[in-house]
């Protein structure tokens, strides 16, 4: 077994055990590449040693003899330290172990003093020992106590600090600092290979799905010193504009620096233009090549000592959102990449930093982390009810909607808020979904908001709030801030469009919209959906109409009753018949009435609270009194599990009749102004045929008394574990199945979806027991099972059934690679995140070897 590899003489069968940067360097170093000389220790020893705590038989001796390799290539006076990095196999920047100056005993000492000064061979030891100090995990504040000297210092001052930093290490370590070169080399690899198990690594690997299993490889190289006085220093360089994509070198130039530092971006390589010519002539044309050996934009770390120029790295450069698309749609147009290459390089899930606001306030501290339910960044004052929102919307404010949850009654209110913040609810809680279909920046399920309406408070962590107060909210992170922060508003950009048209070209499943309103159908349509793949008609019962579906739901008075049904027909009626109006020509999937009745009269604590306040024995004590009556009339113990969807209307018939009626006669009316309405009715949280049965007859009833034929289809909503085991029993009567995946997935794994982030989701995702949160990403052997199982025996009775998915899971792009395994027709999403899935619908096309 061989474990050590030099640069120069890597081989098609060691590739596999360089890691990436040690791929890269090695190939650099073959073809010609400033690469310093050095070597790689495998990923195969990086095992072994967490295993079993120590080096396996015969690594060391193959260190020994390549450490004596790249010694004897070195100049005579030139000092021998070395630079021990990581090398895992996928990036993993700057998140293992490091040891740098290794070799710094007192003889390397003596020759850095005489090849440059007394004071930099003392810098370099501190450097050294500070290394040491961070590898053996002493306390940064301790190091800091004691080592504080800046660069340039005295030589007294620096070597003050080189003896009492050794003094802490080994008192905090209980351990001798090596004196011996290799005994360094020794802990240094040991160390990099042992951070592999760090926290930090740990949190990136689950992140970005990377085994735990894998190790690390490790590179050794002779360190390029930039710190060799004014004339040296250090660099990175881009071959694009990281921030804007643009053709052009970027990068930084810190003169006599080892490390140019981190910088927020990276302003130009002008000094190192004007004061070295040469070496910005090199690093231009090393970029240029590095992009036409990789085809992508390339950064680069270079160093330059004295005279020459040293590239100690090179990978795919990080870069903005904004800027990967610009740049895959540059070397596509080029001819440098295929336009497939061009989709399946960017993640769908970067394309909301560019179609949402972010936050333009570095460093700003975040007062809370909650769920990130609705990207985009907000700033506003607060508001604590609905009609305020709506309020100071019309009066031109904007405003962030703070409550404890919403429910139907707030939907105007989320409209109208810039953004949204409430204390309970998970990603798709009624806030989340709202929030998400109005492309309005949300944050949800804050446990540590408490929101006091009545007395006009608000407690964010640790923070008293009020009514009126600034607030920024960022619905990506999850972060709210105190006080209104700048935001930057994100401008269209003609290069999504086009890698957007070339998604369409690949992708094989539709990408319709969750649309409740005209609007929301207006903006889905102008990001590219194909239809309306859920209207929840819930919408319809808010605001104003409330107190007519109060009094369907409430009235003892069948008269009475009567007059508010046909009433809200008539108002229902007007909605369908702009929302049909608006997809014109394209399917309009309307889904009848869904959520449990109570959550249309008041939250009762919010009651309660009125109650307390209000004078007794007064008129409004008396109705506030009899409404608390009727809200226990219909509260249920698990409204979820309890009177909803199609219950309702076995319960409730006149409910579903009199939206269908309403649907049909806006189709009528369609017709007759000339329309191509598409309508089709959704049953939702169907569990039987029977229920199938009952509202199919009702629905084929009121068609065939329209008095003509009317082109309606319907379908049935798969929320239930036992609809989707029992599909084939309804499918002759479906026309359409649609997966209704986030009460499927509650139904299914037994998990609220309204609570289980707060309570326990989070404590799973954190222990590694589940790897994504089952209402985001679909459970594949769970619900998927079950997706399959209901497709089957859907099209095995009716073949030509249309399957669609109008859960979240529909706008997320690991899900959306299993509707595309299992041949789902569409997915519909909330509008914002159309762009993501037409790229995560055309990858999904791509990866499944689909011809599009
Ligand atoms: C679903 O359950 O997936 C669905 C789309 O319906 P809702 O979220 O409205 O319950
Ligand atoms: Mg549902």
């Amino acid at each position: 077994m061989r474990y050590v590899w030099d640069f120069a003489e890597h081989d098609e069968t060691s590739l596999d055990h360089l890691g990436a940067r040690g791929r890269m360097l090695s190939t650099l170093k073959q073809r010609g590449f400033p690469v310093p000389p050095g070597f790689v220790v495998s990923d195969v020893a990086c095992r072994r040693f967490l295993e079993v705590g120590e080096f396996p038989a015969g690594m060391w001796e193959e260190v020994e003899a390549a450490v004596a390799r790249l010694v004897d290539g070195l100049p005579p006076d030139r000092p021998a330290l070395l630079a021990v990095r990581s090398s895992p196999p996928v990036e993993m920047p700057g998140i293992l172990g490091r040891a740098l100056h290794v070799g710094c005993d007192e003889a390397a000492a003596a020759r850095l003093a005489a090849w440059h000064s007394p004071e930099f061979a003392a810098q370099v030891r501190l450097e050294f020992l500070r290394g040491v100090a961070a590898q053996r995990k002493v306390p940064e504040h301790r190091v800091a106590a004691v080592a504080a000297t800046a660069p340039g210092a005295e030589l007294e001052a620096l070597e003050r600090d080189v003896a009492a930093l050794e003094e802490l290490i080994v008192a905090e370590s209980q351990r001798p600092i090596p004196d011996h070169p290799l005994e360094q080399l020794r802990e240094g690899i040991q160390a990099v290979f042992a951070s592999w198990d760090d926290a930090v690594p740990h949190r990136f690997r689950r992140r970005h799905d990377v085994s735990d299993d894998l190790g690390t490889s490790v590179i050794v190289h002779v360190m390029a010193l930039g710190s060799v006085g004014s004339d040296s220093g250090a660099g990175v360089a881009f071959s694009r504009d990281p921030r804007s994509g643009e053709p052009r070198t970027a990068g930084v130039f810190a003169p006599g620096e080892a490390q140019p530092g981190a910088l927020p971006h990276y302003p130009g390589l002008e000094n190192l233009a004007s004061d070295h010519p040469d070496n910005y002539a090199e690093v231009v044309d090393i970029l240029c090549e590095l992009e036409g050996m990789t085809c992508d934009m390339m950064r680069i770390d270079f160093i330059r000592e004295r005279d020459a120029l040293w590239l100690v790295e090179a990978r795919p450069g990080e870069r903005s959102s904004g800027a990967g698309v610009r740049i895959v749609v540059d070397l596509a147009n080029a001819g440098m990449i295929t336009r497939q290459e061009a989709v399946a390089r960017i993640d769908p899930d970067s394309l909301d930093d560019i179609l949402h606001a972010r936050l333009d306030a570095p460093g700003a501290m975040p007062l809370i982390t909650a769920g990130a339910a609705s990207p985009g960044a907000a700033a506003g004052e607060i508001v604590l009810d609905s009609a305020e929102a709506i309020a100071a919307k019309a009066a031109g404010r904007p405003v962030i909607l703070v409550r404890r949850e919403t429910t139907p009654e707030d939907l105007a209110g989320v409209i109208a808020a810039d953004g949204v913040l409430t204390s309970h609810g998970g990603p798709t809680s009624h806030a989340a979904v709202a929030a998400r279909g109005t492309g309005t920046p949300a944050v949800t399920g804050a446990n540590n908001v408490v929101v006091d309406v009545a007395a006009g408070i608000v407690h964010i962590g640790d923070t008293v709030m009020r009514s009126g107060d600034g607030i920024t909210i960022d619905g990506g992170e999850g972060t709210v801030y105190a006080g209104m922060l700048p935001l930057e508003i994100p401008q269209p950009s003609e290069h999504l469009d086009q890698l957007l048209e070339w998604a369409d070209e690949f992708r094989r499943m539709e990408v319709w919209a969750n649309a409740d309103t005209p609007d929301a159908a207006a903006h889905a349509k102008k990001l590219g959906a194909e239809g309306i793949g859920l209207a929840r008609t819930e919408y319809m019962f808010s605001g104003d109409r409330l107190e007519v579906v109060r009094t369907i739901i409430l009235t003892d008075d069948a008269k009475e009753r009567t007059r508010a049904l046909e009433q809200l027909e008539e108002l229902q009626i007007a909605d369908f018949e702009r929302l049909l109006e608006s997809m014109d020509g394209q399917a309009v999937v309307v889904r009848l009435l869904d959520p449990p009745l109570h959550e249309f009269l008041p939250d009762r604590r919010e009651v309660d609270a009125y109650l307390r306040n209000a004078a007794p024995g007064s008129d409004e004590a008396a109705e506030l009194r009899e409404l608390l009556v009727a809200i226990d009339q219909w509260e249920e113990s698990n409204p979820m599990l309890g009177l909803r969807g199609v219950r309702l209307a076995v319960v409730i018939p006149e409910i579903y009749r009199n939206q269908v009626l309403a649907a049909l006669e806006a189709v009528r009316r369609r017709l007759d102004d000339g329309g191509d309405p598409r309508l089709e009715l959704m049953i939702p949280l169907v569990g039987s045929a029977e229920e199938v049965h009952l509202i199919r007859d009702m629905i084929d009833e009121e068609v065939h008394y329209a008095g003509r034929q009317l082109d309606v289809t319907v379908g049935t909503m798969i929320e239930l574990p036992r609809a989707a085991l029992t599909a084939d029993e309804f499918a002759l009567e479906s026309d359409f199945f649609s997966f209704g995946t986030n009460d499927l997935t509650q139904t299914t794994l037994g998990i609220s979806r309204d609570d289980a982030e707060e309570a326990f989701l989070r404590t799973y995702l954190e222990k590694g027991m589940l790897r994504r949160d089952p209402f985001t990403s679909i459970d594949r052997r769970g619900v998927g099972k079950l997706i399959e199982t209901a497709i089957a025996a859907g099209r095995a009775v009716n073949p030509g059934i249309v399957i669609g998915v109008c859960g979240e899971h529909g706008g997320d792009p690991d899900s959306i690679d299993f509707f595309e395994s299992v041949g789902v027709d569409y997915v519909s999403c909330s509008p914002p995140r159309i762009p993501v899935a037409r790229l995560a619908a055309a990858q999904a096309a791509l990866r499944h070897g689909i011809d599009a």
